[in-house]
């Protein structure tokens, strides 16, 4: 139906479509396919009359006049699909948690109140690990979501229902959060492109928090302009939450140079089916005049056991507002301290109780200084090392993930196959850096002679250069 943004509005100014209509085709997809799919925790019931509003407000313009509002507006009617994590005022959020589950949001987060403002209308809110605590979308308390491109894999995660969302056309861009791969990993499974920002450039109030000096929201869409388009109306300072900087103005830039760790990339662990994506999208960027460099950052290595290190130990203290005495559901046994271990015990799913528990003893008096004060120190070292390159380089080019989406089932039991799959999106929360998804074209694929699930490109780039993220995208 509709490709993106642009050919949204377009056909709004020349009246071949009106915002219900466009909703309306979303509400009936979720209507066929949810219930297999497992996307939508809520469809809100008030989605329609805010497209009818929105046509009452074109009602009887210009072209000029509507052109006037598309452009005041920039996501004037776009249907969005919204991670449960990200408080809506009256709706419930539960994070895919039972300990929420009835947790009604009592304020707005600030990207909902800027994506309201420019025009935006919510669809509903998606599926996702509990707390954003997976990659598979398989530790959400209210079931797996499917991959729309074949039920019997996995959509990825955490954000697994917003990228699902977004491939199964069942809204025209959603959001989601990303704390050490969640919105790139499952963007990668769908075979759609998703940014994770420059940590601080979009504010966190009223996102649930998993480990605050690594989550940030961003966006999905088939089109990396929407992206782009989403990013601008989200990002910027917000006095409610002190993390949030002005950002740089990035440097204009005539040519990109590309970095790729190949030392990195090319080992055990990758599918060679991943090998060759890089080795191709390395001709073809060397075929478009891009210079394309080997880097070495030897620290690399080890981002997977720091952010499991660091992660963890956020994660625990996070989590110890949910005692059942100031939010959602609580177990009454009677007895003070009771009611709070059966309501942890009870109502927490077992990856979040596993990361409280390593993250308790990771901070725990004789552990702190050999786990936690180790990490953070090379957390800084390899923020520098990182640093550093990019004075020679502009972009880092990686998979995505070290394989395509796997199936259902196959991983959960054994947590840390699972944790490896987040090998290569991990680093660029450790330094705070954005970081972009985009799918990978086979020409194999566009041919038809093979049908395999999607693969990722990631680039990674220096702090606030988001700009240089879009360009290389747009060059593949
Ligand atoms: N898969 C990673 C984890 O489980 C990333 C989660 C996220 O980004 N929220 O920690």
């Amino acid at each position: 139906m509709i490709q993106n943004i642009q050919e949204f509005h377009s056909k709004l100014i020349d009246k071949k479509i009106t915002v219900s209509e466009l909703v309306s085709y979303y509400l009936k997809n979720i209507e066929d396919k949810n219930q297999n799919l497992n996307i939508y925790l809520e469809v809100f019931s008030d989605a329609m009359d805010y497209a009818k509003k929105c046509d009452t407000e074109l009602e009887n313009k210009s072209i000029d006049e509507i052109t006037k509002i598309l452009e005041d507006k920039k996501l004037f009617g776009v249907p969005v699909a919204i991670k449960d994590n990200i408080l809506i005022k009256g709706k419930i959020a539960s994070s895919s948690s039972k300990i929420l589950e009835n947790y009604v949001a009592s304020y707005d987060a600030t990207v909902i109140i800027k994506l309201r403002d420019a025009g935006a209308i919510f669809l509903g809110r998606v599926n996702m690990d509990e707390f954003a605590m997976g990659g598979s979308t398989e530790n959400s308390a209210y079931g797996v979501t499917k991959n729309p491109l074949n039920t019997e894999y996995v959509a990825g995660g955490s954000s697994g229902g917003s990228a699902a969302a977004v491939s199964a056309d069942m809204c025209l861009v959603a959001l989601g959060s990303d704390t050490g791969g969640s919105i790139r990993q499952p963007a990668s499974y769908n075979g759609i492109s998703a940014l994770k920002p420059t940590y601080g450039s979009v504010s966190r109030h009223g996102l649930m928090a998993m480990a605050s000096s690594f989550d940030v929201i961003g966006p999905f869409s088939k089109d990396i302009e929407d992206v782009k388009k989403v990013f601008d109306i989200i990002k910027g300072v917000d006095d409610k939450d002190s993390t949030t900087h002005i950002l740089l103005e990035p440097m204009s830039k005539s040519k990109i140079k590309v970095g790729v760790p190949n030392e990195f990339i090319f080992t055990e662990g990758v599918s060679d089916e991943v090998k060759e994506s890089i080795k191709n999208t390395i001709e073809k960027l060397t075929q478009k005049g891009i210079e394309v460099i080997d880097i070495s950052i030897p620290l690399l290595k080890e981002a997977l056991a720091l952010y499991y290190i660091l992660v963890p130990a956020e994660v625990s203290s996070n989590m110890a507002r949910y005692d059942g005495i100031r939010y959602g559901k609580s177990i009454d046994t009677k007895n003070g301290i009771e009611d709070y271990m059966q309501t942890r015990g009870q109502l927490l799913g077992a990856e979040v109780k596993r990361r409280i528990i390593l993250g308790t003893y990771i901070l725990s008096a004789g552990y702190h200084d050999a786990y936690y004060k180790k990490a953070l120190i090379l957390r800084e070292k390899l923020t520098q090392d990182i640093k550093e390159k990019f004075k020679d380089i502009d972009v880092i080019l990686t998979p995505t993930t070290p394989d395509t989406a796997f199936k259902i089932g196959e991983k959960i039991t054994d947590p840390l196959t699972l944790y490896l799959a987040d090998i290569f999106t991990v680093t660029a929360n450790l330094v705070g850096m954005p970081a972009i998804s985009i799918p990978y074209k086979n020409d194999k694929d566009e041919n038809g002679t093979e049908n395999k699930m999607p693969l990722g490109l990631q680039f990674m780039a220096n702090t606030d250069d988001e700009n240089v993220l879009f360009s290389i995208a747009k060059v593949l």
